[in-house]
């Protein structure tokens, strides 16, 4: 299991969620212990490792909106080679940071969105640096992040969990759908909606590991076009399943 430093479990968010709001939440939160552990059978039980550097790993994430990992990692390799600091991306004419991340599309509003979020972070730091995160309790540092301009829910979670390894459950578009399905979410619900519930649902010390093997689930087996049910053990689990895939007798 990963270890968190005690100030991360300060204010956990489970405790402040209403999940009374989620329909059926006692039942969609029995799922996770059966299910986890199917995940953890198959895919094994990844460890916390630093992935970027947290200013890194922010703009990273604004880079890979609407985009895939591929493309993201060419504009984030490009910006990389062509800026030597990240106040040199904050400084340059925009064009030329629209012309660095042009790979990841999208690049005439990514680009002068990063050079805000730089800036934005230089008036209120005096430099370029958001290490200060991990020193503040888990909902400030969150409320902190989301106050940027173009940083959503899932982007703050994955800078807090993957770059500080603070207890926070990012909901990207595979999670979003396998969560579903499971039924640990609430169908139709919103991707923004969705992190207070998995919250709620996974125990902190799980966040990252269930996090990745839900993506790795959903990337082999429950796939976006048609999953994959007849190789999944999740099936006793599954609402989706259950519903429109198990065999009529
Ligand atoms: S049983 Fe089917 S829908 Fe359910 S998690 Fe597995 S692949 Fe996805």
């Amino acid at each position: 299991m990963p270890e968190y430093a005690a100030h991360q479990y300060n204010r956990p968010m489970q405790t402040e969620f209403n999940t009374t709001k989620i329909p059926d939440f006692e039942r969609r939160r029995a799922k996770y212990e059966p299910v986890s552990h199917l995940l953890r059978e198959m895919y094994g039980f990844p460890e916390w490792r630093p992935w970027l550097p947290p200013l890194d790993e922010l703009i990273d994430c604004i880079l890979s909106q609407s985009t895939s990992d591929t493309n993201r990692d060419r504009a984030f390799d490009a910006l990389k080679a062509k800026f030597p600091t990240w106040e040199a991306v904050r400084d340059a004419p925009v064009e030329a940071v629209i012309d660095a991340i042009r790979p990841a599309g999208l690049a005439n509003q990514k680009a002068p969105r990063i050079q805000h979020v730089l800036r934005t972070i230089t008036e209120q730091r005096g430099e370029l640096n958001i290490d200060f995160l991990n020193d503040l309790p888990l909902e400030e540092a969150r409320a902190w992040l989301m106050s940027l301009d173009g940083v959503g829910p899932k982007t703050a979670a994955i800078v807090l969990c993957f770059a500080f390894n603070r207890p926070a459950f990012p909901v990207d578009t595979h999670v979003h759908r396998v969560g579903q399905r499971i039924g640990f979410l609430p169908e139709g619900i919103s991707a923004e909606k969705a992190h207070p519930v998995m919250e709620a649902i996974v125990p902190p010390e799980d966040y990252y590991a269930f996090h990745l093997n839900l993506i790795r689930h959903g990337r082999e087996i429950c796939k976006a076009r048609r999953p994959e049910c007849e190789r999944c053990p999740l099936t006793a689990h599954c609402d989706y399943y259950q519903r429109f895939a198990r065999p009529t007798p």
